[in-house]
């Protein structure tokens, strides 16, 4: 099952494992499927996405990396290269709490739902 996951840049739900796994594996449950995405993330192979109002995604990278979400579709994608890292400490020296992370989702339309 990692192997979807981590064979994947598309962030599946947990629905979404569980119709390529049923593939392999038709007596496999959804309750399964979960247990198992949850474990990867708690033993670090895995992050869980919250985005938007939709149910959570997975991402099989575990490198530090922001996303893009489309507003129309629900696509999500990664975004290379550039990370807001310093942006972030200007904005945590705001504040008088000890940052320790931040979570960021651009928003917009993803080129087949921009027209
Ligand atoms: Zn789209
Ligand atoms: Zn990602």
């Amino acid at each position: 099952m990692y192997d979807v996951l981590a064979g994947t840049t598309s962030h599946p739900t947990a629905d979404d494992v569980f119709t390529s796994v049923r593939d392999d594996v038709p007596d496999i449950s959804l309750a399964t499927v979960y247990k198992a995405l949850e474990a990867f993330v708690s033993c670090g192979v895995a992050r869980k996405l919250a985005l938007g109002s939709g149910p959570a995604r997975y991402d099989g990278r575990t490198d530090d990396h922001e996303h893009i979400r489309c507003l129309s579709c629900g696509r999500v994608q990664d975004i290379e290269g550039l990370r807001p890292v310093d942006w972030m400490e200007g904005i945590a020296a705001l504040t008088p709490f000890d940052v320790v992370g931040y979570r960021l989702e651009l928003q917009g339309y993803c080129p087949d739902c921009v027209h």
